[in-house]
């Protein structure tokens, strides 16, 4: 079954989430000047056009392009990404936050997202994690079951001063 060999892939993947990360070179685009913004945002698109730095099969850190000053925390299969979640942390306050993790729905339930915030939380010790809200419904039983044990939980926090509190565009997915 090509399907069950993808999902195998995938939970191949989740068991590797603190290991296979490549991080992506470049400045903060949320650093940057307008027009170097413009520009860094043409520059994204064609990267995204020709998946520059992006591992066929693994995990990639890169600048979020959809919120300002956050990372975003990538798998691919394939050269294909099956799952992301935008992350920042405030080593000052000690806190953290994701955002709208998302999975390509064959993909869903291979334990991708649980194993991308264990990955976060083991590089980044004793911060406390948040997000910035607004769970949909059926998220909610993920967020109490990734949370649970977890300094801070995942429940809702604003970001502190010294973090950015951009919610992003709407995700293509
Ligand atoms: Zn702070």
């Amino acid at each position: 079954m090509a399907i069950e060999e993808d999902r195998e892939a995938a939970r191949s993947l989740a068991a590797v989430a603190r290991l296979a990360v490549v991080r992506a070179s470049g400045g903060n685009p949320a650093a940057r000047t307008l027009a170097g913004r413009g520009r860094s945002w043409l520059l994204g698109r064609m990267d995204r056009a020709r998946r520059a730095e992006r591992p066929g099969t693994g995990w990639r850190d890169s600048w979020s392009r959809e919120r300002p000053g956050w990372r975003e925390r990538a798998a691919y299969l394939s050269g294909n990404e099956v799952f992301s979640v935008d992350y920042q942390v405030c080593r000052r306050c000690r806190l953290g936050w994701v955002e709208q993790p998302s999975t390509v729905a064959k993909y869903r339930r291979c334990g991708l997202a649980a194993a991308a915030l264990a990955a976060l939380r083991s590089e980044n010790p004793g911060i406390e994690w948040h997000t910035l809200g607004g769970h949909l419904a059926d998220s909610v039983p993920f967020w109490i079951s990734v949370g649970a044990g977890i300094p801070g939980g995942y429940t809702q926090r604003d970001p502190c001063p010294h973090r950015h509190a951009e919610r992003g565009l709407n995700r293509f997915r």
